[in-house]
């Protein structure tokens, strides 16, 4: 039997093409992408104002089809967890934070990621595969389709899956901040951003959609050209020696270039600055010392610190900085005229914070072996 075509791993340009090889109007196209996405439809029979015939050839060989879900959990403050299931027993973890103002979801690019950061739960397991568009689609087209359901069913007191109308704003911001290098999975991630800024579709503004990387410096150049969304860089560490300790593909891409690139970038980007995160690690890259280098790197380029809480997980051997001294090193930041922020952690009780996201990996790598290995190395700069 010939496979499917699913439809949601096809941006307005693929689907535009597919819809002209089967003979019809471009504006049959936006009309299918507004019922797939916006109105969550998952079968043709829903699709009234297609033309019967047209339905029929869907029918025949096209899909709506997100991964499995295997588990769904809710926090106590609202945030929400799905494992999708992607095959070969590995799933991935898509994460939903609602606050007052926006509602914001955390995708996932890669089953497993390559670049093994030093204190990355999702680092630590590996690598198998990429994503495809469609798998990375389908974690936004589900999640909203199930906060729909249960806000529809919470609205009408009952269980109803109440389909999503259009121009709901649930999910008003979407981060890609769950498992995987984003910008190592370039060609199927690109067409899932479009997805989320098509107005036929996810309609979201480009401020509101984030690529987070650990500095692929390459990608970041192509994706200024292709898909300009806004950009968060793990930056982590302010000197190189400690950088690539903490980030292997440093050594590849060293601050000197990240820097340059996301100065390039800023030429395209939908804000004026980049975000830069920086996981706060006991006695690592938290002291005075580091918050001096890390003004220096802020003077290079418009750019707003974003503090986050280390989370712990056992096979890190690492330890999160105390609330005093993210004060203290936020503070120092500011006093210095940088814009400072420090991470709320949300939906703790159902390890849903960042870097706590693990889902499963077959690692087709010998990564989770050498993670092993490594978590007894000390992390040691040689310049103090
Ligand atoms: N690969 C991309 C995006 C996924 S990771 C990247 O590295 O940017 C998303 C964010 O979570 C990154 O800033 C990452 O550094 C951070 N993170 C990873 N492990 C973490 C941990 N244990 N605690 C807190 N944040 C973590
Ligand atoms: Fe990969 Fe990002 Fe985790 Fe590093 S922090 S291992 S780049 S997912």
């Amino acid at each position: 039997m010939n496979e499917r075509l699913n439809l949601l791993g096809l941006d307005n340009d693929a689907l535009t093409a597919q819809v002209a090889e089967w003979g019809h109007k471009p504006f049959r196209a936006k009309q299918l992408a507004r019922w797939v996405h916006q109105r969550g439809a998952s079968r043709f029979d829903q699709m009234t104002d297609l033309a019967k015939d047209f339905r029929a050839q869907l029918e025949s060989c096209c899909e709506i089809s997100t991964p499995e879900v295997i588990t769904r959990k809710i926090s106590s403050d609202g945030t929400r967890k799905w494992l999708f299931d992607v095959g070969n027993n590995n799933a991935v973890e898509t994460v939903f934070i609602p606050e007052d103002d926006r509602g914001t979801l955390c995708i996932s690019s890669q089953a497993g990621c390559a670049v093994a950061c030093r204190f990355c739960s999702t680092g630590h397991q590996g690598f198998n595969r990429n994503l495809t568009t469609a798998e990375i689609i389908g974690q936004l087209w589900h999640a909203r389709a199930d906060i729909m359901a249960s806000q529809g069913a919470a609205r009408l007191g009952t269980s109803s899956n109440a389909q999503a109308t259009e121009n709901d704003r649930i999910i008003s911001n979407v981060v890609m901040m769950g498992m995987g290098e984003p910008l190592l999975n370039y060609d199927q991630v690109v067409p899932a951003l479009k997805l989320m800024l098509d107005d036929n579709a996810y309609g979201l503004s480009r401020r509101r959609v984030t690529v987070s990387t650990s500095g692929v410096v390459p990608f970041i150049d192509r994706l200024a050209k292709d898909c300009p969304v806004a950009l968060a860089v793990s930056l982590h560490a302010p000197n190189d020696d400690l950088r690539s300790q903490l980030i292997p593909l440093n050594k590849k891409y060293p601050l000197a270039e990240l820097i340059a690139a996301c100065n390039r970038y800023l030429d395209y980007a939908p804000r004026d600055f980049i975000t830069f995160e920086y996981i706060m690690l006991d006695n690592i890259n938290d002291t005075e010392k580091h918050a001096l280098e890390l003004i220096e790197i802020t003077k290079q380029i418009r750019c707003k610190i974003n503090l986050i809480p280390f989370n712990p997980f056992p096979e890190s051997g690492l330890v999160r900085s105390s609330n005093a001294r993210v004060k203290q090193f936020a503070q120092i930041l500011m006093d210095a005229g940088v814009v400072t922020t420090v991470r709320k952690t949300r939906g703790d009780d159902i390890d849903a914070a960042c870097g706590q996201l693990a889902g499963e990996v077959k690692d087709r790598t010998k990564i989770s072996e050498r993670m092993q290995l490594r978590k007894t190395i000390p992390i040691k700069e040689e310049r103090m």
